[in-house]
């Protein structure tokens, strides 16, 4: 560590390491989240009138999103860099042939690191909900109450922090392929900006499906921006099934929006 920290060029490394991050995040939200909100707010917005789950963002709802995110994306950067410096000094490893670990861990990491992050998100969007952290740090989320694509960044310098260390803490355990974290990092953004879309795409019947309704949906994470109870989940529905922490409306409302859909 001594030799990394007083030699100018890792300081070099990592700031490459900084400015890389920061760039492959700002691409990824701005791209996703942008493309998201011109599709289902903009070129299908009077097709999916029917579909809205309780009212569309405000202009200022979509302003103070986005300057939050970009907030993020500089802790993101942070990250980034945090995970350059463990993998040069050897506490983690990001690797680039896939059998190198045996082809299962390349195959079953990603959906591993899913359950891992669905857990993670669960149990610090619980703490969070703790009155002085909400008041201190999550209200800042909250302040969207019909979020829009642009939310999926819109968090606290602190509550970026706790949600971008998702990937470092995996890292300190386990070796994963960079097509992983490209595809868990995809997958997160394209998610994340879904869940905060205010309308709700999904099929009638989606939520009460043997398979399907294991799987969260813009309603559900809608109707905790509602009222800030309820449907702490990420991408699956099972923890707060198993917490009872599900909202009682949740499939109800869910029914009522998509029953309500015009025909195409
Ligand atoms: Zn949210
Ligand atoms: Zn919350």
């Amino acid at each position: 560590m001594e030799t990394l920290w007083s030699d100018p060029a890792a300081w070099q490394a990592l700031l490459g390491g900084w400015r890389f991050n920061f760039t492959a995040e700002l691409l990824r939200y701005g791209l996703v989240a942008t493309a998201m909100w011109v599709l289902l707010h903009v070129l299908l917005k009077r097709r999916l009138a029917g579909r809205v789950i309780d009212g569309w963002p405000s202009a200022g709802d979509l302003r103070r999103e986005i300057g939050y995110s970009i907030g993020t994306l500089f802790v993101f950067g942070a990250l980034g860099m945090a995970v350059f410096a463990l993998v040069i000094t050897g506490h983690a490893e990001i690797y680039r042939e896939p059998a190198r670990h045996g082809w299962a861990w390349y195959v079953l990491s990603l959906p591993a690191m899913l359950l891992w992050h669905d857990a993670y998100f669960y149990w610090t969007h619980r703490l969070l909900h703790r009155p002085w952290w909400l008041r201190h740090v999550h209200g800042v989320h909250h302040r969207s109450r019909q979020p829009s694509p642009f939310a999926a960044y819109a968090f606290h310098p602190v509550e970026a922090l706790i949600n971008g260390l998702v990937t470092p803490l995996a890292l300190l355990v386990v070796p994963l392929h960079w097509h992983v974290l490209v595809a868990f990092s995809l997958h997160q953004i394209v998610r994340n900006a879904h869940g905060h879309a205010a309308v709700e795409i999904m099929p009638r019947g989606f939520v009460r499906h043997a398979v399907w309704g294991r799987f969260t949906t813009t309603t559900h994470h809608h109707l905790h921006h509602e009222t800030a109870r309820g449907n702490y989940g990420l991408w699956f529905t099972w923890w707060d099934r198993w917490c009872g922490t599900e909202r009682s409306d949740y499939l109800a409302r869910f029914d009522a929006t998509t029953g309500a859909a015009r025909a195409p």
